[in-house]
């Protein structure tokens, strides 16, 4: 009964597709959490888990804030939201982007508003490209990404995937044309690249600081610092996608800051709510924005938006979220649970043969395992010892608490893996 050409029944399942998932291997076996509180997320089976991830790295101040839960009430009592097309616009959309203008990785910013990090990505390579057509330069098209970046899945996400099983089945080597990827963490490629496909045709590099669904990847030492280099000799835009890093997952508000690098466009979602409303964003410098605010007719439109740009509860969470961030010092934390996250994983890699390699930058890290040994199949043993991780490209095994946390999770976290690990691969 199965209209294609692959043998096997059609299964019977839930009416909610399951994302990124080969949905045979998760049928029956959903994890369908019902209930958070802090660190640890409810199943609907009955199971306590410590979230080990923050979800998909977004539950940065940990689940079931009544503060954000109240912000949301609040503002939807008032005013759900407005859209903020041509001379309309909302308080709480306005307000927010004061708030971010002052912790803005970019000086003097104009901030863009949108719904998550796919968007925010769309909305920072077009402009990208739009710059450089209003400077009468239209041949700078290219963007160039790196082997392994995750930046989303819209259109320009998915054309400038690193993973590419992601850009793959669309009918060309990606779906906007004019991509081009560089290995992960050699500028001298980077450099390379640019001679060949030529500074004229390119509009951007765009980089996620740490790489996260590839891998958890921290740049090596002096890598971004080249890459900037490299853009501005060339006159090329740099995107650093802050998606996972910003709002102080590396114990900075921002990514730019800790490896001191000024980009273009800024692309920010997760950490700006830690999720409690779909929100995501761009910051983008004066070099970029001023062309659309000069006082004169001939100014062009950027023809960009839609209808919950700026939406007006997911701003009020927003501004609501930031005061925690603040108030509980988080960002300050997130550099303490750093140090314990080294002290933790320090030697694991020596100690355990299962344990091929462990990278940390932030409060993110990742632990890669010896080959043959399957990621997927520790997480689930995970799971079985109450954690959550995820497995990330090439066997990594992601780690990635909210910022509220106790070092005493961490530690546990720690050992949990490692015996996960252990079990695998002696099973
Ligand atoms: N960029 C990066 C670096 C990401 O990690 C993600 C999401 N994991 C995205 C972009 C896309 O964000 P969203 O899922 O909110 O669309």
């Amino acid at each position: 009964m199965t209209s294609n050409d692959i043998p096997g029944a059609v299964i019977a399942g839930p009416a909610l597709w399951p994302a990124q998932a080969h949905v045979p291997s998760v049928l029956g076996r959903q994890l369908v959490i019902d209930r958070g509180e802090g660190s640890f997320v409810h199943t609907t089976d009955g199971r306590r888990l410590y979230d080990g991830t923050a979800g998909l790295w977004h539950a940065n101040v940990g689940h079931g804030r009544p503060e954000l839960a109240q912000a949301a009430y609040d503002q939807m009592m008032r005013l759900e939201t407005y859209h903020t097309f041509a001379r309309f616009s909302n308080d709480r959309a306005m307000e927010l982007a004061e708030r971010l203008a002052g912790i803005s990785p970019v000086p003097d910013p104009k901030i863009i508003l949108n719904s998550g990090g796919s968007d925010a990505i769309d909305v920072a390579c077009k402009l990208a490209r739009r710059h450089w057509q209003r400077e009468g330069r239209e041949g700078k098209k290219t963007i160039i990404s790196r082997e392994f970046a995750y930046h989303g899945l819209h259109a320009f996400g998915t054309s400038i995937a690193g993973l590419d099983f992601n850009r793959e089945g669309y009918g060309s080597a990606s779906l906007v044309p004019e991509t081009v990827r560089v290995p992960l963490h050699d500028a001298d490629a980077v450099a390379r690249t640019v001679a060949e496909v030529g500074a004229e045709n390119i509009a951007a590099i765009i980089t996620e600081p740490i790489q996260g669904t590839g891998g958890v990847n921290p740049p090596e030492d002096g890598y971004l610092e080249a890459v900037q280099r490299i853009c501005r000799e060339n006159d090329i835009l740099l995107i650093l996608d802050e998606v996972i890093t910003g709002f102080g997952r590396v114990g900075s508000m921002f990514a730019a800051e800790r490896y001191g690098v000024s980009p273009d466009l800024v692309t920010f979602a997760k950490g700006v709510t830690s999720g409690y409303a779909p929100l995501g964003g761009v910051f983008v410098s004066p070099r970029i924005w001023q062309a659309f605010y000069v006082d004169s007719p001939d100014t062009p439109v950027l023809r960009h938006g839609a209808t919950y740009a700026g939406h007006a509860t997911a701003a009020a969470v927003a501004l609501r979220h930031l005061d925690i961030l603040d108030d509980e010092k988080l960002v300050p934390r997130v550099a303490e649970l750093e140090t314990v996250l080294r002290t933790q994983l320090d030697g694991l890699a020596e100690r355990v043969d299962a344990v091929a390699d462990v990278r940390v930058g932030g409060f993110l890290g990742g632990v890669t395992l010896a080959e043959g040994l399957a990621a997927d199949k520790v997480t689930d043993r995970l799971v079985d010892l109450g954690f959550i991780s995820r497995p990330l490209r090439g066997g990594t095994l992601q780690i990635s608490p909210p910022f509220i946390t106790t070092d005493d999770e961490v530690v546990a976290f720690v050992a949990a893996i490692e015996q996960a690990v252990v079990d695998e691969a002696n099973r």
